[in-house]
């Protein structure tokens, strides 16, 4: 039987490394040191090259599935420190997309100067008003900034002049060595309450840049992250939780064999793309944060888009040759660990950028005997912990274009809605 679950998801997801610039220094961040270090953001030529790939791919994918929603994230440093001129180009690239239910977040570290950031933040909403481009704002929280209390106020300052102008803004934080030292669980969950905030997403991205570090402190990191699950008791989501437990629901009725899991892994992947700083390709899948499935954790680049020209067959062979391809190279990863080969979570990690954590960190001698990666004792913390709250609805709108909320149902499957009935804005809003 083929199981046909996804074929309800109808939008397409593009994660875009577009601007390299950060105030925060976080060991859990998906960006190359040396990428970081650039400190700058894609010239106009680059954002034409972004959105001639976005539009085809788009063309391509419209020819496979009833398509309603386009959700680009432009990251993944700061975009308040971006230039005038620079903003400028991100709305001339937005306007380029041909699109019409498109959804933007731009991410952002809320650590700069108050009134440097708030001049930004004036000039970036004034545009999307003049653009009628709707934007969504996520805040990368700094673990080491966060316990400060001088940081801490400025924290509380900038976010809540950024809420005041955009509405309602997402938080994530990135997990690595740095965060076991900075702030524990039990820190984290009080400042979620304290600041009455709806949502985190918490990333940790391993690659070939920070995997000996990462393979250090791995241990400690699911420790705290199983810490993260314990503390909430319905107060807020956590986004790799939902994305664990939406496919926990999933997993019941699946029916797991080849032909159906290499089905599913390939439909999933050709929704959602990673475009590196350097123009490369990759799929991407969400666990621990969205991991693009490149050359950066064992994977390979699919095409370069910078240094090359490419048309529509160049997109085909991505969505129907490349995509079965990565998934035959996730299968694979799987095989090479025998707690992998009975475990009832597998069409879980299959989806969840788990494979890519296998590549970078899986010893020959498997970290925890019953898994190569230790990821199966957080999925049964999260699968046995009833009071952790996940898939709760949430209303997102940059609060100028209430008639274009969307509505994030599951925090997996963002659709768009007319959400005007019972929008309220800067609110985190239950189902
Ligand atoms: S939870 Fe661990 S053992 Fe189970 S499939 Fe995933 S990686 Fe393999």
């Amino acid at each position: 039987m083929q199981h046909n679950f996804a074929e309800n998801k109808s939008e397409l997801k593009f994660t875009l490394e577009a601007m390299t610039k950060c105030a925060a220094d976080c060991a859990g961040c998906g960006l190359p040191p040396e990428v970081k270090a650039r400190q700058n953001f894609w010239t106009p030529e680059q954002l034409q090259k972004v959105s001639k790939f976005i539009n085809l791919y788009v063309q391509v994918m419209k020819e496979k599935i009833n398509l309603s929603q386009v959700n680009i994230t432009l990251g993944q440093g700061d975009f308040f420190q971006l230039k005038e001129k620079e903003v400028r180009s991100v709305m001339d690239f937005l306007n380029y997309i041909e699109h019409k239910h498109l959804s933007t977040f731009i991410t952002a570290s809320a650590i700069t100067n108050y009134e440097f950031m708030k001049k930004s933040v004036d000039f970036f909403h004034g545009l999307s008003i003049e653009n009628q481009k709707a934007l969504l704002v996520e805040i990368v929280l700094d673990s080491s900034k966060l316990m400060d209390d001088r940081m801490n106020a400025l924290y509380k300052k900038n976010i809540s002049y950024i809420v005041e102008k955009f509405g309602l803004i997402e938080f994530a934080i990135n997990v690595g060595e740095d965060t076991l030292k900075n702030i524990t669980p039990k820190s984290l969950h009080d400042f979620m309450l304290e600041n009455s905030l709806p949502f985190i997403a918490v990333n940790s991205i391993v690659s070939k840049y920070n995997q000996e570090q990462m393979k250090n402190s791995w241990t400690g990191i699911i420790d705290w992250l199983k810490g993260v699950v314990e503390h909430n008791q319905q107060n807020y989501n956590v986004e790799f939780s939902t994305l664990f437990t939406r496919k926990l629901d999933i997993n019941q009725s699946y029916v797991s064999s080849l032909q159906n899991d290499l089905y599913k892994i390939s439909d999933l992947l050709r929704r959602e793309i990673f475009i590196s700083h350097d123009g490369d390709i990759a799929f991407q899948q969400n666990g621990l944060g969205a991991v693009g499935l490149s050359s950066r954790n064992g994977f390979s680049d699919l095409m370069n888009i910078f240094n090359s020209e490419f048309d529509l067959d160049d997109i085909r062979r991505v969505v129907d040759k490349y995509s079965v391809t990565v998934s035959k190279k996730i299968f694979s990863e799987f095989t090479k660990h025998d707690s992998c080969a009975e475990c009832q979570y597998r069409p879980i990690c299959h989806t969840s950028a788990i494979a890519p954590l296998i590549s970078t960190l899986a010893n020959e001698k498997d970290m925890d005997s019953s898994c190569p990666v230790g990821i199966k004792s957080l999925i049964e913390k999260i699968e046995t912990n009833k009071n952790f709250y996940h898939g709760k609805g949430l209303i997102y709108a940059q609060k100028d274009f209430a008639s274009q909320s969307l509505c994030i149902d599951d925090l997996e499957a963002i659709k768009y809605k007319n959400c005007n009935e019972n929008i309220d804005l800067g609110v985190f809003k239950a189902n």
